[in-house]
């Protein structure tokens, strides 16, 4: 059955193009026997495997077959998961929309005549979940790359804190940014996956150690215990006032009256809903592009065409024959628009004559951002206590009373936008308003910290005859204190 389900899924993505390559069916046959039998999963084109190429949706990487499986997949085919195919997404994961791929734009399976952009850079991954072509999706997100197209396309999805989730074998696009995470219909199923690979790697450097992991679930049960059952007695959500900025409140009214209603309604099942403020939100975009940039020009260096990536020679007989002729030219036809203007950006955020206003200035802004959240929540940071005492544990274990246990915000700015409106005038329109997309997401990722955008489904209308953009999905977003997944997966299951 399985079988038939893999041959037929080709067919079945025409219309979306989620997928941008397919696992031979017959390789499906020796499943090893575990927790994940029961699911199909797709997984983000910049994650190696070693039965299908891995893109990164460039013509750089347009011939590479990694020699080995990363671990999140080694993991995911242990825990007996059938991984049916790597999925479309923005090129290195640089892009809000997943426009800019070699294998062309992801469409929004939620009505697919509309011809929406299904959000990025892990767009192939929430279509593919969102049309059912596969039970879970493996996306990455540096910035928002897991939550935006969630939003989008109408699904669950998930970042987890940083360094819990194994990087060994993903492309780097940022390395202190970079995060593996999981998409699905339910939470639920997000969880029962990233149980599965929720593990410390000794060959990913930036593996969050036993310890961190085990203090930070402590606290987070600790919350747990307080509201557990059906009500939502003691559990205290805090609203961060900078989350509804003029580009959200200017044209989706929409948006924000389903907040306050999903808010009502936690509310009535006995949550606390405070206001609280992050007083460096405003600066975190600007920080994020420049941070983001740079280490994305740094890792990109190793395509030159010689170490790795498709060379492209120069002409015979011209005189760019130069060892760094071959870089310029493999570099300027390997790369597309968007990437090579990350790079220069990048570039010059890390000369000599920027580096001080530019990546050191991003820097401290990135500092003030974790201060702020680490200010509003009641559980500590693990990660800034070097000692694992007991009586600081003790200490550790008691909430301060002022903080809340989570926040929660609007995942989006705004809906899925048209894709001929995107695409038409690329290099016309104001691209900056490509990136503002994520002015909602970045904190959290600046930060390390767990959140997962859960798709606010009251008022969706069955009746889809004359579309409004009302109908359309859009996510809410719920962030906790570092390590503190789980509590964060658990309140998004009383909210879906
Ligand atoms: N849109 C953001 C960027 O282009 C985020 C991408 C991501 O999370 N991979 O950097």
């Amino acid at each position: 059955m399985l079988r038939r389900f893999a041959s037929n899924l080709r067919a079945k993505d025409a219309s979306f193009n989620a997928f941008v390559s397919f696992e031979d069916p017959l390789n499906l046959d020796n499943i090893t026997k575990g927790p994940l039998n029961d699911y199909t999963i797709g997984v983000k084109d910049n994650i190696c495997t070693s039965s299908l190429p891995t893109t990164c949706g460039s013509a750089m990487l347009r011939d590479f077959t990694s020699p080995f499986d990363a671990t999140v997949v080694k993991l995911l085919k242990r825990a007996g998961a059938q991984i049916v195919g790597k999925t479309n997404c923005d090129e290195f994961g640089m892009g809000s929309l997943n426009i800019h791929s070699i294998h062309g734009p992801v469409i929004n399976p939620f009505r697919v005549d509309s011809r929406r952009a299904a959000g990025g850079s892990s767009g192939g991954s929430a279509a593919a979940v969102a049309a059912g072509l596969c039970e879970v999706a493996i996306g990455t997100d540096t910035g928002g790359s897991i939550r935006l197209p969630a939003s989008y396309c109408g699904v669950v999805g998930f970042k987890p804190s940083y360094g819990l989730i194994s990087r060994y074998g993903v492309v780097s696009y940022a390395d202190s940014l970079d995060t593996v995470g999981v998409l699905a219909q339910d939470v639920q199923k997000v969880e029962k996956v990233f149980e599965c690979v929720n593990r410390r790697d000794h060959h990913d450097p930036t593996s969050a150690e036993e310890r961190s992991r085990k203090q930070a679930r402590l606290l987070a049960l600790n919350s747990i215990e307080r509201w557990n059952g059906q009500s939502l007695k003691g559990l205290k959500i805090g609203i961060p006032q900078e989350y509804f900025p003029s580009e959200l409140t200017s044209s989706s009214n929409h948006i924000i009256s389903s907040i306050r209603y999903l808010l009502s309604q936690l509310r009535s099942l006995g949550a606390t809903i405070v206001p609280v403020s992050l007083p460096s939100t405003k600066y975190a975009l600007s920080a994020y592009y420049v941070i983001a940039s740079a280490e994305g020009s740094s890792c990109l260096t190793r395509y030159d065409g010689i170490q790795y990536g498709s060379r492209v020679a120069p002409p015979l007989g011209s005189e760019l024959t130069s060892t760094s002729k071959i870089y310029a030219h493999t570099r300027s036809r390997g790369f597309g628009r968007e990437v090579r203007k990350r790079v220069l950006l990048g570039t010059y955020a890390l000369s000599a004559d920027a580096f001080d206003n530019y990546f050191l200035q991003a820097q401290r802004v990135r500092q003030m951002v974790k201060d702020d959240f680490d200010h509003v929540f009641s559980i500590p940071n693990v990660l800034y206590t070097d000692s694992d005492s007991a009586s600081e544990m003790k200490d550790m274990e008691k909430p301060e009373i002022d903080g809340v246990d989570v926040l929660l915000h609007p995942s989006a700015i705004r809906i899925a936008p048209r894709l001929d409106e995107m695409l038409d005038d690329l290099r016309e329109r104001d691209i900056l308003q490509d990136y503002v997309q994520d002015v909602l997401t970045v904190p959290a990722s600046l930060a390390g910290l767990p959140a997962l955008s859960v798709p606010m489904r009251f008022g969706i209308r069955e009746d889809i005859s004359n579309e409004q953009d009302e109908d359309w999905p859009i996510g809410v977003s719920i962030v906790g204190q570092w390590g503190t997944d789980k509590l964060v997966m658990d309140v998004g299951k009383v909210i879906e």
